[in-house]
């Protein structure tokens, strides 16, 4: 095993793998028009050139996973997907991102194909507002799944609030009365502009450390920060269940901590989420005996890792948005 490093001694030994670009939501920050198929665009990886993919990270030191998407629960093997991840040798973190619309229905069969961290993205706690953003009325059903993956001891269980000026930037007080007795992370995400949003971007775009004072002036108190730590800087307090994560990628410094790489659902590795470009890894995915390629391949990329992302200077990268990157 060569574990992965670039020149600025940054280490990547977790992977976020999109399994699809499609979705069944439409947020306004995202798919504000649902999904449509490109046309002459290839499909996503199979399940043998997941497996195949997994085991060449394997070989670099990934052992934290994230599958991700577009809504990775809109693929019908999604389970066998779980399954061959957790199965890879090395990984001992498997963790996916998700609109939670299958949770209450599929969390089961998750769990038991070796899922043990989930990330369930629940913009707003007030169901209009959460209709709002997402073009679904599926809130009291998707936080049903939330207490169901709490009761299940899924040794992970956090959610996502993108925040959106004007939209659910004040709703700190229900928050808090949610984390008081739930024992889950909300991590609240600083909305990123992407090729497709900008004028979404300029209106609703609000920064995490507004909310990041008001929590400190509330008691919240900052843990130190892990070794292996990611970009979020998460705060407890004593008289809550849950913590808080805040999530600041205009910040200064949010790139130092990087350790991610991505894989997008046809198999192109991107450097960083807002690169300019992608490298083809599907070609190299096609047989077993290509493992030795594909990990020199991966491995003779992380040289063009650059130190940071441009976003604060409006470069967004290739991605129209994040479901098309895995978010
Ligand atoms: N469909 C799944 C979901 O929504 O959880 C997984 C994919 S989604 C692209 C992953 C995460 O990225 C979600 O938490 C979503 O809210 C977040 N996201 C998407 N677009 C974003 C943007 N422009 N800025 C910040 N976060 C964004
Ligand atoms: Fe779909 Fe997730 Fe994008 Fe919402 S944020 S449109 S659920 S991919």
């Amino acid at each position: 095993m060569i574990p992965l490093a670039d020149r600025y001694g940054r280490r990547f030994p977790y992977l976020r793998l999109s399994i699809t670009p499609v979705c069944n939501f439409r947020c306004t920050y995202c798919l504000p028009h649902g999904y449509h198929a490109e046309t002459g665009v290839a499909g996503p990886l199979s399940l043998e050139e997941i497996a195949r993919l997994l085991c060449g990270f394997a070989e670099l030191g990934m052992h934290k996973l994230r599958i991700t998407g577009g809504e990775p629960s809109v693929r019908h093997d999604l389970t066998d997907v779980l399954r061959t991840a957790a199965a890879t040798p090395g990984v001992t973190s498997l963790a996916m991102t998700t609109n939670g619309t299958l949770l209450s229905r599929r969390l089961g069969e998750w769990m038991d194909a070796g899922l043990n961290a989930i990330n369930v993205s629940v913009d707003s706690l007030d169901r209009a507002a959460f209709a709002r953003i997402t073009g679904h009325d599926r809130l009291d059903d998707i936080l049903h799944g939330v207490e169901m993956a709490l009761a299940a001891g899924l040794p992970a269980v956090k959610l996502n609030a993108v925040l959106l000026r004007g939209v659910n930037d004040q709703e700190l007080p229900r928050w808090l009365d949610y984390l008081r007795d739930h024992a889950v992370g909300v991590r609240f995400i600083e909305l990123m502009q992407t090729g497709d949003n900008l004028a979404f971007f300029r209106d609703h775009h609000v920064h995490a450390e507004t909310l990041e004072d008001e929590i400190c002036e509330q008691g919240w108190q900052a843990l130190p920060r892990a070794a292996d730590a990611g970009p979020a800087r998460e705060y407890r307090h004593p008289g809550y269940a849950g913590r808080i994560g805040i999530i600041a990628p205009y910040s200064k410094d949010f790139c130092a901590g990087c350790n991610r790489l991505r894989v997008t659902a046809t198999g192109d590795l991107r450097l960083c989420l807002f690169g300019e470009f992608g490298i083809p890894l599907r070609p190299l995915l096609q047989r077993d005996e290509q493992l030795d390629e594909l990990v020199s391949a991966i491995g003779g990329q992380i040289g063009r890792k650059e130190q940071g992302h441009y976003l604060h200077l409006g470069r967004t990268g290739i991605s129209p948005h994040l479901a098309s990157t895995g978010g």
